[in-house]
């Protein structure tokens, strides 16, 4: 079934409270990460650097694949290959039971959530504790996360008080978020020590090396994997970065693109298991491949799931994560999930306004705003897009191509609309008009003032 992310945007902005906070809490964050990067005069120079290293990679990603497996074996790490989620599931839980795990710690990793693992492991009889706070919260609600760094921005402290007043016995009404999180320390504390396994995400790969990075504020990747005698971490095929040096790059980049930090609290290294135990790393393709072979989307393979494309975006901001109907939101997920499947996620490129902030902010230059424009176009040539839609573009083109009926339609827009009555302007045929007033029209039209400012006759 199509996935209609409007009729989810709708969903989510009809209750305008939340909205404003969401957006106005996601903002505080793109601010943030303003400020770090204007702290560094190097940072378009970092920014260079990165799309250089990722783009050299994926182009020579089969050697570099090949050599962080050879230099990983050498260090008594373990390496499997799946070829899609079914294989990563089948091998994570092959693994858990040859160790005859029955309880597993896991920090936040968004190719689990992709593999959808948490569902395949609990009912194979495993019991999963997602270890991230914000992951934590949103698993006890049995929700999935709505944002790739902040996984529970779209609720409120007062909902999470009532979720651990239900799950963790905290007292009623109590949602100082201090207590709450001491509630989740002492909760997890518990599983930390009852656990047989643990899982990680991967940040990133170091071919020169064969070991892993991982970056977390809350240290639960740390203690998850030292205190069980089995690690398991799980990577797509773009986590690779071809030596140690280039790691500083990145990691300046993340933290700040990410939640406006210098850098990650924890930025743990992962070179071989822990004393009497295994480390295993499970590479996974799942389509990445597809993605790599096209040359106007393998860009989006440079991600590094930092969010602030999600943070900057106008509609993200408004519509909330669960809208987009994947497991990554936001213009990075609008490029993927179509990538995936055109058919079922079409909507997603629309949910765009094509401001750019997307591909400016990028820490390593994704070109998101392109990408969703040439999405869009794939959608039409594909024949999913609705004729409503259809026809407006075509009588959109129509007029466009003619620039002075163009030029009088504008002049009538700008007559005519703010005399219109507002129980037209924003009766419920206009969608334009919901939930947001029209800025007062200008005098003259673009093509005049820049005439005027120019000297134009
Ligand atoms: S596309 Fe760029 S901005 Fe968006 S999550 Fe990935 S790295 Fe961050």
């Amino acid at each position: 079934m199509s996935h209609n992310h409007s009729e989810l945007a709708d969903k989510f902005a009809s209750n305008v409270e939340r909205m404003k906070w969401h957006d106005k809490a996601l903002w505080f964050v793109r601010v943030k990460r303003d400020t770090q990067a204007k702290s560094l005069d190097e940072w378009e120079e970092l920014r260079n650097t990165a799309d250089k290293i990722k783009s050299h990679t994926l182009s020579h990603l089969d050697e570099y694949l090949e050599q962080f497996e050879k230099n990983a074996l050498a260090r008594g790490i373990r390496v499997h290959w799946a070829k899609d989620a079914k294989e990563h599931n089948e091998i994570v839980l092959d693994l858990l039971r040859s160790h005859n795990a029955k309880m597993i710690v896991k920090s936040k990793s968004m190719l689990t959530e992709e593999c959808h693992l948490n569902p395949y492991l609990e009912e194979h009889g495993i019991e999963v504790v997602d270890t991230d706070l914000g992951e934590r919260i949103v698993q006890l609600r049995n929700e999935p996360p709505s944002h790739i760094v902040l996984p529970a921005i779209h609720l409120k402290k007062e909902d999470v008080g009532t979720t651990f007043e239900k799950f963790l016995n905290t007292q009623k009404g109590n949602s100082d978020p201090t207590y709450l999180t001491r509630a989740a320390r002492a909760h997890l504390r518990e599983k930390f020590v009852g656990a047989d396994a643990s899982m990680t995400g991967v940040n990133f790969a170091i071919a020169e090396t064969g070991g892993i990075v991982v970056c977390t504020n809350e240290g639960n990747a740390d203690l998850g994997a030292s205190l069980p005698k089995l690690h398991i971490a799980c990577m797509g095929i773009e986590k690779i970065i071809p030596r140690l040096k280039d790691l500083s790059i990145f990691t300046r980049l993340l933290a700040r693109s990410a939640t406006g930090q210098p850098v990650t609290t924890y930025t743990s290294h992962y070179h071989g298991a822990v004393e009497g135990g295994e480390m295993h790393v499970v590479i996974v393709d799942n389509g990445r491949s597809k993605i790599l072979a096209d040359k106007r989307y393998v860009k989006s393979l440079q991600c590094i799931r930092c969010g602030a494309c999600l943070n900057t975006c106008p509609i993200y901001r408004r519509s909330g994560g669960y809208s987009y109907g994947y497991v990554i939101p936001g213009p990075i997920g609008s490029t993927l999930a179509p990538s995936r499947d055109l058919k079922k996620y079409y909507s997603l490129p629309f949910a765009c306004s094509l401001c750019f902030s997307c591909s400016n902010i990028c820490p390593v230059k994704v070109d998101l705003a392109e990408q969703l424009y040439l999405k869009r176009q794939d959608v039409v040539d594909a024949g999913y897009l609705s004729p409503i839609k259809l026809n407006a573009l075509k009588m959109a083109t129509w007029l466009m191509c003619r620039p002075k009926l163009m030029d009088f339609a504008g002049l009538m827009a700008r007559k005519m609309v703010p005399i219109l009555p507002r129980v037209l302007l924003y009766s419920k045929f206009n969608l334009w008009g919901k939930n947001r007033e029209l800025p007062p029209f200008p005098k003259n039209s673009f093509k005049e003032l820049y005439k005027a400012k120019k000297g134009i006759k």
